[in-house]
């Protein structure tokens, strides 16, 4: 019996975002992702199906404590919408609201500031 989870280092749910993080082994035959030359770790955001692989498992675990530094849907939740309060996520330019659909674009002030913007 092979165990099926095996590859997966860690789960952990991100205090920041509320999001499932994953620490694969992308050497295991199992994984549905395939290593990207020397990087044979990766760390996935399970909640948004984010990947980003990384060449050492320390710095997998770096990254599975702060999903806000590579998972776009995750930095987008930091989001609130003005019409329902419902969660915002950054799509190419404007935030969208999961929950009414209402787009709030950059110039609405800094409150809607793209993510990585210089504030
Ligand atoms: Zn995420
Ligand atoms: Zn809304």
């Amino acid at each position: 019996m092979t165990n099926h989870t095996s590859y997966i280092r860690q789960e952990r749910r991100a205090r920041s975002t509320g999001a499932v993080v994953q620490v694969l082994d992308l050497r295991h035959p199992d994984t549905q992702f395939a290593p990207e030359d020397d990087c044979v770790w990766a760390t996935v955001c399970v909640t948004h199906g984010t990947i980003c692989v990384h060449p050492t498992l320390a710095l997998a675990r770096s990254h599975a404590a702060d999903p806000a530094g590579w998972c776009e849907r995750c930095r987008g939740v930091a989001r609130v919408c003005a019409s329902c309060l419902g969660d915002c996520y950054w799509h190419d330019e404007a935030w969208v609201c999961d929950s009414c659909g209402d787009e709030w674009y950059p110039d609405h002030g800094s409150e809607y500031a793209a993510p990585g913007a210089a504030s």
